[in-house]
C-alpha cells in the first residue's frame, strides 16, 4: 500500500507553491487563518479576482474539466493537491470555488448544448463572471425534489415565480443554476428542469441574510414573472433533476476542510506552546491535552478519508458512499476541534479580536460560529448518515 504521491504530482505541487509565493503578498501565508473571505471586503474580493484570472491563464481554475472546454486533463488528486496548496497559502477562495466553477459550469458540459457551453464556460473559466446557486427553498432543503417554484411555458420563455433561500453570494452573481417546477402534476422528481438565469433580470429581487458570523454571505431570491429564454433550459424539459444532482455531486471534495482544520490545529497548538500571551490554558485543565491529541488523530484519519475519495475518482469510480463518510467525518472533527479550542481557552476564546483579551486574534469565537454550518451546507450530517446505511451497509430506507 502506497501512501505518497508521485515524484510527478510533487513537482506540480511545487509548481503551484512557486506561483503562490511569488504572486501573494509578503507575509500573506503566514497570516493566520481567516474564514470570512466571502464577507463582503471590496478589496480582497478584487485581489481574488486578479489572481484568479492570473491562475485562469495557467488554466488552473477549471483544470479539471473536459480539455475542450478549458480544462487540462487533471485527476482527482492533481486537484488534490491544487486545493491544498490553495488553502495552506490561504488564498481567498471566491472565484476559485465560485458555483460556475465548481459545480455548475461541469454540469453545462455534461448536459448543455454546444451554444450553451460557448456561451457560459468561457466566462467561467477566465474568473470573469460569478455564478449562485438557486436550489434551497424554504420548504425544500433535504428534500430537494419537493421544491414549488414554477416555471410556465410562454413561447420562447419560461416564466418564472417563486422564493428561493440560503443563496451564496448571489447579489453578486451574474448568473443563477436554478431548479424550477415546470410540470406541477408529475411525479416529484420528474416535473422539475434545469434553468440558467440572468441575475440582473427584472423581477429577481433579494433580501439579505446575515450569518451567525455577522457576515452578509446568504439571500432569499424573490423571482417574480422572471422571463428566462427557453435557450437556457439545460438538459431536457422536465429531467432537469438529473442536471441536479450532477451539480450536487459535484460539492463533494472536502480536502479543503481537512486542511483548514489542520492549519487551525496548528496555530492552536502554536499559541498553547507559547503560553498565549502568558495564560496557560492547558495548566488549568490537563485533561484538554488528551482531546488535543484525539483531535490529532482526527486530523490524519479525515486527511486520508479525503485522499480516498480523490483516489477513488481517478480510477474512475465514481464515490458512492465514500464521499459521504469524508464529508460526515471532515464537518464534524472540524466542529470537534473549534469546540475543544473554545474549552481550552476558556473566557479568552469568546472575545472577538479588537479585545486586548484576544488570544488566537479572536478568531476561535468566528470559527467555532462558521463551522456549524459545514454539516448543513451540501447535504446535513443526517442525511449522510442515511446515504452510508444505504449505499455502504445496505440497509434500505
Ligand atoms: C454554508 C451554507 C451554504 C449554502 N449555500 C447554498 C446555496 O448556495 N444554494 C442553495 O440552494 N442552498 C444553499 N445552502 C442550503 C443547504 O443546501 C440546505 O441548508 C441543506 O440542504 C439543508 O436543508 P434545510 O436547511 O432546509 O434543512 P432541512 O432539510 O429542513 O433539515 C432540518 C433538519 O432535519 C434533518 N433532516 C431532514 N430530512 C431528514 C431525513 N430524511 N432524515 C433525517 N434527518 C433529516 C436535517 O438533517 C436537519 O438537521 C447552504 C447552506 C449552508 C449551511
Amino acid at each position: 500500500m502506497e501512501f505518497r504521491f508521485t515524484e510527478q504530482q510533487e513537482r506540480f505541487r511545487k509548481e503551484v507553491q512557486d506561483f503562490l509565493k511569488a504572486e501573494l503578498p509578503p507575509g500573506w501565508s503566514e497570516g493566520g487563518l481567516d474564514l470570512d473571505e466571502d464577507g463582503g471586503d471590496d478589496a480582497k474580493d478584487a485581489f481574488a479576482q486578479t489572481l484568479a484570472q492570473k491562475m485562469a491563464t495557467r488554466g488552473w481554475i477549471t483544470a479539471r474539466w473536459p480539455i475542450e472546454y478549458g480544462g487540462l486533463g487533471w485527476t482527482p488528486l492533481e486537484q488534490v493537491i491544487f486545493s491544498e496548496e490553495m488553502t495552506r497559502h490561504k488564498v481567498p477562495r471566491t472565484y476559485i470555488t465560485d458555483a460556475g466553477v465548481s459545480n455548475v459550469g461541469p454540469t453545462i458540459a455534461v448536459h448543455g448544448t454546444d451554444e450553451q457551453k460557448a456561451s457560459w464556460l468561457p466566462g467561467i473559466a477566465g474568473a470573469k463572471e460569478r455564478w449562485c446557486q438557486l436550489f434551497s427553498e424554504p420548504n425544500a432543503g433535504s428534500d430537494l425534489a419537493s421544491l414549488q417554484t414554477t416555471a410556465r411555458d410562454d413561447g420562447d420563455v419560461f416564466v418564472v415565480n417563486g422564493v428561493k433561500i440560503w443563496s451564496s453570494g448571489a447579489h453578486k452573481a451574474k448568473w443563477g443554476a436554478l431548479l424550477c417546477r415546470t410540470d406541477p402534476d408529475a411525479p416529484k422528481h420528474r416535473g422539475i428542469s434545469y434553468l440558467i438565469v440572468d441575475m440582473t433580470s427584472p423581477g429577481i429581487t433579494f433580501a439579505p441574510i446575515i450569518n451567525i458570523c455577522d457576515v452578509y454571505s446568504f439571500n432569499q431570491v424573490f423571482l417574480d414573472d422572471v422571463r428566462v429564454p427557453k435557450s437556457n433550459l439545460i438538459g431536457e424539459q422536465n429531467r432537469g433533476w438529473y442536471s441536479g444532482t450532477t451539480t450536487l455531486n459535484l460539492e463533494r471534495s472536502f480536502i479543503r476542510h481537512a486542511i483548514i482544520s489542520q492549519l487551525y490545529f496548528d496555530e492552536v497548538l502554536t499559541v498553547l506552546r507559547d503560553g498565549a500571551d502568558g495564560h496557560n490554558m492547558l495548566d488549568r485543565n490537563p485533561a484538554l491535552r488528551h482531546k488535543l491529541a484525539d483531535i490529532a488523530v482526527d486530523l490524519r484519519v479525515a486527511r486520508l478519508l479525503a485522499y480516498r475519495v480523490a483516489w477513488l475518482q481517478s480510477q474512475g469510480d465514481p464515490p458512492s458512499y465514500e464521499s459521504s463518510v469524508s464529508k460526515l467525518y471532515c464537518g464534524e472533527m472540524a466542529q470537534r476541534l473549534a469546540q475543544i479550542v473554545m474549552e481550552t481557552l476558556g473566557q479568552y476564546g469568546q472575545v472577538k479580536k479588537d479585545s486586548k483579551f484576544a488570544v488566537l486574534r479572536g478568531k476561535a469565537q468566528q470559527i467555532y460560529l462558521t463551522q456549524r454550518g459545514i454539516t448543513i451546507g451540501g447535504g446535513t450530517s443526517e442525511i449522510q448518515r442515511s446515504l452510508i446505511a444505504r449505499r455502504g451497509l445496505g440497509l434500505g430506507g
